[in-house]
């Protein structure tokens, strides 16, 4: 057998590489890996942690606004400071990221603070000169966002800058209708900025349940946001005080103080040197791998968001893991794609398990759908208008639910509870037969009719 440096290099010490490089070390493997930036990867130091920590933070506009309707004296106007949340994030940020290092060097992981790129099957070149070589190597290295090939768009900023803006804008353009514009749009209005998202089709939220996002919508809208819908941009001008305007089909020019890209996120292959091992990649640059992240080169796999499968941080997590128990811990696992839950930390967050309404009806044909349309409790003290919305869809034959939607406070803390009985094929009696825990908003689930 060759004699390798390593059992198995992992590129990348994200969430997927990072649960891949412990557990196979745990197992036994020599591993190291390479990381060009911070260890934690997107998720821990500029995605879903900092983000819902700044939703936490954009909460508390609403919330202390609400307060007042609770008997409490709340100076008016509220007074936010940036700097403090930002310096604090980033503090926390910085706290995970020495947590995650940690934990893989206690495990024996070698971290190397370097770039990898791949020149053969078994070989790598690292940016700090060295030339290594192991038996087995992982990629995970991410996506990064897209950013639309037009004029001016050196300008904009991506998610990726938004953690460490110096003030928040007063008027900001948000491109996309995903993820991320939409939980970006939320946390930058709560800050006070005037918000207006513009997107090339009239969808927001493409995938989720089309009832949930057009409560979305409305609720958006009613809170000041603006939409931009069926529009592409032409250019983006810097004017000489330093605002942006931007030119777009089929509506008048707008002018902001800054302007988000949020449409997408493109797999980190490029420049990786995957074609000197024979790696193959689909159309949108993704490595091809099959159920076991083996890429078309025998000695190379890859997990998470590169192979553009579910570009989810606990997904990413259980390939990682798969990919270790698969490899060196004698214990064959597939990912189970199936029933995935997700959620949007938009204001108010949504969330979603299974088949929409529309997905069920082409895929099953009999379908029966519940849902509670009601105003919580504790909007109606604090004369807040906005509505909850559950749904839940069930096959019409078996009365199995395929599907549980909603939109509303804590939507997401709720659905992952829900979840579980959706992936455990319960029926909508199961549900009925669960006593209400009252009063709460999770006790509609079992009420629905
Ligand atoms: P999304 O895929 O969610 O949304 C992209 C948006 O940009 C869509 O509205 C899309 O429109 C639009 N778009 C795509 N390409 C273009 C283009 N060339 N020109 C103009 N508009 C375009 O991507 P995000 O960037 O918001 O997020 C990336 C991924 O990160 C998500 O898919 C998600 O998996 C993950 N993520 C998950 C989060 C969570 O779990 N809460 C939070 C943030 C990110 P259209 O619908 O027409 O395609």
């Amino acid at each position: 057998m060759a004699d390798y440096d390593y059992d198995l290099f992992v590129i990348g010490a994200g969430s997927g590489g990072t649960r891949a490089a412990r557990v196979s070390a745990a197992h036994g493997a020599k591993v190291a890996v390479a990381e060009e930036y911070r260890v934690g990867g997107t998720c821990v130091i500029r995605g879903c942690v900092p983000k819902k920590l700044l939703v936490y933070g954009a909460h508390f506009a609403e919330d202390l606004r609400d307060a007042k309707k609770f008997g409490w004296n709340v100076p008016d106007p509220l007074e936010f400071s940036w700097p403090t949340l930002r310096d604090n994030v980033l503090a926390e940020v910085d706290r995970l990221n020495a947590a995650y290092t940690q934990t893989l060097t206690n495990h024996g992981v070698e971290i190397i603070n370097a770039r990898a790129e791949v020149t053969g099957p078994h070989s790598l070149r690292l940016s700090d000169g060295r030339e290594v070589t192991a038996e087995t190597i992982l990629v995970a290295v991410g996506a990064h966002p897209a950013i639309p090939d037009v004029e001016g768009k050196e300008f904009g900023i991506t998610s990726n800058e938004a953690f460490n803006l110096d003030a928040v804008p007063r008027r900001i353009l948000i491109a996309g209708a995903g993820y991320i514009a939409n939980e970006f749009a939320g946390i930058f209005h709560q800050f006070g900025a005037h918000v207006t998202l513009m997107n090339r089709t009239q969808d927001i939220l493409r995938g989720y349940d089309l009832q949930i996002r057009d409560r979305l919508l409305q609720i958006s809208m009613m809170k000041g946001l603006d939409f931009r819908f069926d529009a592409t941009f032409e250019k983006i001008v810097r004017d000489d005080d330093g605002c942006l305007t931007v030119h777009m089909s089929g509506h008048e020019p707008i002018t902001v103080d800054m302007v988000m890209f949020a449409t997408g996120r493109v797999p980190n292959t490029r420049g990786l040197g995957l074609e000197s091992a024979g790696v193959e990649l689909d159309d949108t640059g993704a490595i091809r791998v099959d159920e076991d992240n083996r890429s078309s080169c025998p000695s190379i796999y890859a997990v998470g968001d590169v192979t553009n499968r579910v570009q989810l941080t606990p997904v990413a997590i259980r390939e990682g893991q798969a990919f270790a128990d698969t490899k060196y811990g004698n214990k064959p696992t597939r990912v189970d794609y199936n029933c995935i839950p997700s959620a949007v930390f938009s204001h108010p967050p949504l969330a979603g398990v299974g088949l929409t309404e529309s997905q069920a009806r082409q895929k099953l044909g009999s379908v029966k759908v519940y849902s509670s349309d009601f105003r919580p409790m504790k909007n109606v003290l604090a004369g807040r208008q906005e509505r909850a919305l559950y749904k839940m869809v069930c096959d019409g034959e078996t009365d199995r639910v395929v599907g549980i939607h909603m939109i509303g406070p804590d939507a997401p803390e709720i659905l992952q509870a829900a979840a579980v009985a959706v992936k455990a094929g319960l029926t909508k009696a199961d549900f009925d037969a669960t006593v209400a825990l009252h009063p709460s908003m999770a006790e509609e689930l079992v009420l629905l009719r």
